[in-house]
C-alpha cells in the first residue's frame, strides 16, 4: 500500500490544526468570560444567548416531601416521583414511567400532544400506592424539563421560540409551554401544578447543589452540550433592577453557540458545519459534543483514504454522514488489545474496510485521540471560563475572601456538575477534560474545583427545583 507518507502529513496538520496548548485553552477562557459579559450586557450582545431563568433559589437539601418530574426533551418522555426527607437525605425514587411520544403527535397540534401527556400523566398518579392523597388546599406539584428553546417569564412558565429534533407545531411557538400542559391537566381532571420549567443543565445543577451547597455551575456534555450557573442578579445588565430574593439567579448559557477566533478549526470543522442542517450555528457544540466527534473522525478517515491507498479502495461507507459515532470513537481509542482487535471490527463492520494493518489501525487510534483531546480540553477551557466569569478562577475575582494573613487570596471551594453520556461514558474524554483543567488552573487553584459527575439532573433534579419551589415551602 503506498502513500504513507501522504498520509502522515494529513495526521500532521490534523495534529497541528486541533493542537491545544495551555496558551491556547487560556485564550479560549478569556473568550468564554467576556462573551458571558457580552450576553448579559444586552439582548442580542453575544452569541452566548444566556437566557435567565427566574430561579434564584437552588434545593439546599431540607425539601421534604414527594415530587412530580416530567422531562420532555425528545422522542421519550419520562415522569417521576421521588421522595425526599430533608436533610441532604438520599433521593427516593418511588416509581418512574418512560414512553416513546408518537411519532403523529410531534407533528399535530398543541391539545393533541398536551392531552396525551396529560393522560400519562393522569394514570401514572392513578397507579400509584401508599401515597397519601394530598391534603385541602395542597396539591401535587411539578418540575417540568422542557429542552427545547423557550423564553422564561417566571422560574415556572415561558413561551416556545422554536421546535428542534423533529417536533414541529406550529400553533405552539409564542405560547406558554406551562400553562398548555396546566390546562390539558385540567381538561384530563388532574389535579396538578408545574412549579418549575426548566431547561436540563437547570437540572443538573440543582441536582449537584441539593447534594453539595459549593455547586456553582452544571455543564451537559452529551450528544450536545451546554452550561448554566448561578450568577448575581447585578451582573445581569440587561435586565435591570432586577428583584430576587436571594441576589443571584440561574443563569442559562446556550453554551453550545459560543465561537471564538481562538476556537483550534480545521478545514474538517468548516466541512461539516457547512454540511449540518444549522450552518453557523451551534460552533462550539460542533467541536466538542457527542453528536459529532464521530463525524469528524470519519472526515479524516475519508480524506487519507482519498489521499492513498493505506485504507484499500475507498470504502463508499465512508461518504455516509455520522456512519461513524461517538460510541465507536471510545472503542477505537480505549482499544488495548495488541492488535487493536476492536479497531479492526469497527472498520470492518461499520465503515467496510478489511484487512487493515497494524500500523493503519494504530493511525486511526491516534485520529480518534486528537480528536477528542481537543473537545476535551475546550469543554474544560470553557468550564474554566465560567469561573472566571465569577470570581472562581482563583485570579482574584471578587468572590474570593482575603484571607486574614499576608493578603494572599483564599480560593473558595468549588464544585461543577458535569453529566451527559460523553463525559461519563468515555473515560479518554473524562481524563483529558481533569488533566487540562489542572493545567489551566495550576495545582493549588485545581485542588478547589471539583468536577462532579452527576446522573439524572433533567429528571430527578426537575423534582428538586418542583419541592423548593413548592407553594408550601
Ligand atoms: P442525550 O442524548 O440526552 O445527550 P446522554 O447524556 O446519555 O443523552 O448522551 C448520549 C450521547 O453520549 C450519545 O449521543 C453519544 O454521543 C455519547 N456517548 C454515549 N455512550 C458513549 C460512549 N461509550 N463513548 C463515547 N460517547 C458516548
Amino acid at each position: 500500500r503506498s502513500g504513507w507518507r501522504r498520509v502522515l502529513r494529513v495526521l500532521e496538520e490534523l495534529e497541528e490544526g486541533c493542537a491545544t496548548p495551555v496558551g491556547r485553552l487560556r485564550q479560549v477562557v478569556d473568550a468564554m468570560a467576556v462573551e458571558m459579559h457580552a450576553g448579559l450586557a444586552s439582548e442580542g450582545g453575544s452569541k452566548l444567548k444566556m437566557l435567565l431563568t427566574f430561579i434564584h433559589n437552588l434545593p439546599t437539601g431540607n425539601e421534604k416531601g414527594i415530587y412530580y418530574a416530567l422531562d420532555l426533551g425528545g422522542t421519550n418522555f419520562r415522569v417521576l416521583r421521588v421522595k425526599l426527607g430533608g436533610e441532604r437525605s438520599s433521593i427516593t425514587e418511588l416509581d418512574v414511567d418512560r414512553k416513546p411520544i408518537p411519532q403523529h403527535l410531534m407533528t399535530s397540534t398543541t391539545e393533541e400532544l398536551f392531552d396525551f401527556i396529560a393522560t400519562s400523566l393522569k394514570d401514572f398518579v392513578e397507579k400509584e400506592e401508599n401515597v397519601p392523597e394530598p391534603s385541602q388546599g395542597e396539591r401535587r406539584e411539578l418540575g417540568f424539563t422542557f429542552s427545547f428553546p423557550f423564553k422564561q417569564i417566571s422560574s415556572s412558565s415561558g413561551t416556545l421560540i422554536k421546535w428542534t429534533k423533529g417536533f414541529s407545531i406550529e400553533d405552539m411557538v409564542g405560547r406558554d409551554v406551562s400553562q398548555c400542559l396546566q390546562e390539558a391537566m385540567s381538561r384530563k381532571g388532574l389535579d396538578m401544578r408545574v412549579t418549575a420549567l426548566i431547561n436540563d443543565t437547570v437540572g443538573t445543577l440543582a441536582l449537584g447543589h441539593y447534594h453539595d451547597e459549593d455547586t456553582v455551575a452544571a455543564v451537559i456534555i452529551g450528544t450536545g452540550t451546554n452550561a448554566c450557573y448561578l450568577e448575581r442578579a447585578d451582573a445581569i445588565i440587561k435586565c435591570q433592577g432586577l428583584l430576587t430574593t436571594s441576589g443571584s439567579m440561574v443563569v442559562n448559557m446556550e453554551w453550545g453557540n459560543f465561537w471564538s477566533s481562538h476556537l483550534p478549526r480545521t478545514s474538517y470543522d468548516v466541512d461539516l458545519d457547512a454540511d449540518s442542517p444549522n450552518p453557523n450555528d451551534q460552533g462550539f457544540e460542533k467541536m466538542i459534543s457527542g453528536m459529532y466527534l464521530g463525524d469528524i473522525v470519519r472526515r479524516v478517515i475519508l480524506r487519507m483514504s482519498l489521499e492513498s491507498d493505506v485504507f484499500g479502495l475507498i470504502s463508499s461507507k465512508l461518504h455516509v454522514p455520522f456512519i461513524l459515532r461517538t460510541p465507536m470513537i471510545a472503542a477505537m481509542h480505549e482499544d488495548d488489545s495488541p492488535n487493536l482487535e476492536e479497531v479492526g471490527r469497527i472498520l470492518q463492520d461499520t465503515l467496510e474496510i478489511s484487512e487493515v494493518p497494524l500500523n493503519v489501525r494504530k493511525l486511526v487510534v491516534k485520529v480518534c485521540d486528537v480528536v477528542t483531546c481537543r473537545a476535551a480540553r475546550l469543554a474544560a477551557a470553557g468550564i474554566v471560563g465560567i469561573l472566571k466569569k465569577i470570581g472562581r478562577d482563583g485570579s482574584g475575582g471578587i468572590t474570593n475572601a482575603k484571607s486574614k494573613g499576608g493578603g494572599s487570596m483564599k480560593m473558595k471551594r468549588t464544585v461543577v456538575a458535569v453529566e451527559g453520556g460523553l463525559y461519563t461514558n468515555y473515560t479518554m474524554f473524562r481524563e483529558y477534560l481533569n488533566e487540562a483543567m489542572v493545567q489551566i488552573l495550576g495545582d493549588d487553584v485545581a485542588s478547589h474545583v471539583i468536577i462532579k459527575a452527576t446522573e439524572d439532573g433533567s429528571g430527578i433534579g426537575a423534582s428538586l427545583l418542583a419541592a423548593s419551589h413548592s407553594a408550601s415551602s
